[in-house]
């Protein structure tokens, strides 16, 4: 048995490993090693999940941001971008749709969009709970405060969605302008946990600068966190942005790590992203073959779709819309995996059995 291989099978026992021990593992990345740990990481969420794989509609409800991020497509600064946002009743509209097509989790995802305050979000929560109230409902807007998430929570809110992007100050700092602060967003993940919200943290993979010192980092806290649930994805440049010319992240790299973050929290809710499947047509599958199991296609009207561009090329026909759930069911049919129309709690929070 190779080094890497004993690592990959204590991963799958001991659910952690060292830091130096991570770090070998990404540096020493290979075929071999990466199929030994999907196979270890797909064998784990078959004993927690089976094949099941939950679907969560996302509605992308505005690209307004009054953010600078350097990565990001529809930020502040980018003045080539046809701005939207979208009211209740379109949201509602989205949802009804939605429910229709069998889906019991809303992701509202956006910008950090001031049009959008307490009142008005609340509203919109509270508006979606009454209407499909065996529906869970994930917000995923940004920092705010305490107060603001405590409302939410309490307008009906379930979960909650916040990269942390990287656990890295200095490499923070490479990613963002001065006016973000890397303590912010950490303070805000704990404040979500604290109010009881299945909180979910994540980060881009090849995001410019990063190191794979940086990711054992961001490995590191995810599992000190223990989140609900884990985003990563590749990154992705925008032509709009300062990092236009930097390098794609790689897919075969993503899905080696969420097979990592599988075995190191089993009962995780991991989704195979988007930007995983812009970035390999068949992402998707390769995601859910390395231990994802949530995917959450495009719910968004139609004629909105383009705009929400966090970056070049984003995937939102086919399989990665809503409306196209058989779609995705014939691709996931193959390998023995089904989409399942149920709200998909976290089991760390709710009995699996919950519907
Ligand atoms: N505004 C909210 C926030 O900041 O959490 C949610 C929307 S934000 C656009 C959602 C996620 O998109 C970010 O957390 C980031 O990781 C990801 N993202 C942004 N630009 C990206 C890019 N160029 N490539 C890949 N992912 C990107």
């Amino acid at each position: 048995m190779t080094y890497a291989n004993e690592l990959i099978s204590r991963l799958a026992s001991a659910h952690d490993l060292e830091d130096s021990e991570l770090l070998y593992l990404l540096k020493t990345r290979s075929d071999e090693t990466d199929a030994a740990l999907c196979s270890a990481a797909r064998a784990e969420t078959d004993k927690i999940f089976g094949r099941a794989v939950y679907i969560r509609g996302l509605i992308e409800f505005t690209n307004i941001c009054k953010n600078n991020c350097y990565y990001c497509g529809i930020r502040r600064e980018n003045g080539n971008v046809g701005r939207y946002r979208l009211d209740k009743s379109s949201i509602l509209e989205c949802c009804r749709s939605g429910y229709e097509a069998g889906f019991r989790t809303f992701v509202l995802q956006g910008g950090e969009d001031p049009y959008y305050t307490d009142d008005v979000l609340c509203g919109i929560v509270s508006g979606i709970k009454e209407n499909y109230p065996d529906c869970a409902v994930t917000l995923s807007v940004g920092e705010r405060s305490y107060e603001s998430y405590k409302r939410l929570f309490d307008a009906g809110a379930d979960r909650y969605l916040l990269r942390h992007e990287t656990a890295d100050t200095g490499h923070y700092r490479r990613l963002h302008p001065q006016d973000m602060s890397f303590e912010n967003r950490m303070d805000c993940l704990q404040e979500l946990k604290r109010i009881g919200y299945q909180t979910g943290c994540g980060f881009m993979v090849g995001s410019p600068y990063q190191t794979d010192e940086d990711i054992v980092k961001d490995l590191r806290f995810i599992k000190s966190f223990q989140p609900e649930m884990v985003g990563i994805g590749p990154f992705i440049p925008h032509s709009e942005t300062p990092f236009a010319h930097m390098e794609q992240g790689s897919a075969e790299k993503t899905v080696f790590l969420l097979s990592i973050i599988r075995l190191l929290l089993p009962m995780v809710l991991l989704p195979a992203t988007t930007a995983l499947g812009t970035a390999d047509r068949d992402g998707r599958i390769n995601g859910i073959l390395h231990g994802a199991n949530v995917v959450m296609p495009n719910l968004s009207p139609q004629n909105v779709r383009a705009l929400y561009t966090l970056y070049d090329n984003k995937l939102y026909s086919g399989a990665e819309a809503a409306e196209c759930r058989a779609q995705l069911d014939d691709s996931l049919r193959p390998y023995g995996f089904y989409t399942v129309a149920a709200r998909g709690d976290s089991p760390m929070t709710h009995p699996l059995s919950s519907g």
